[in-house]
């Protein structure tokens, strides 16, 4: 009860200083600004970094792993049985087979 009536005087006192904490978005600068409103925007992997299920995989259709840069690092979880992951540098250009079979291919996508 009171408390309703100690906000209410706060608000109407013309008091900003309990009037609410200030938007995220204003606080945030440089890469993590971007971050949020790619996240604002409905992207929720801006920097590509979740798992992508296998396709097929072939030499003709390999699986494309997105980078904004000419290489990437990447992981194969060869088989669903396996408790480890194998890992590989890709490049730009230059498709990559992995130990079980599956090839991949460096996808070009714009820097956050
Ligand atoms: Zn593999």
């Amino acid at each position: 009860m009171w408390w309703s009536r100690w906000m209410k005087h706060l608000r109407s006192a013309g008091s900003r200083m309990y009037a609410g904490m200030h938007d995220p978005l204003d606080h945030v600068t440089g890469l993590e600004k971007r971050e949020l409103l790619a996240h604002l925007a409905g992207d929720c992997d801006p920097f590509r970094i979740m798992a992508i299920k296998k396709g097929p995989g072939t030499r003709e259709r390999p699986n494309l792993i997105p980078s904004a840069y000419n290489r990437r690092l990447m992981g194969c979880s060869c088989s669903p049985h396996d408790n480890h992951v194998e890992y590989m540098w890709l490049h730009l250009g230059c498709p990559k087979r992995c130990g079980c079979g599956y090839w991949f291919e460096l996808c070009p996508v714009a820097p956050l």
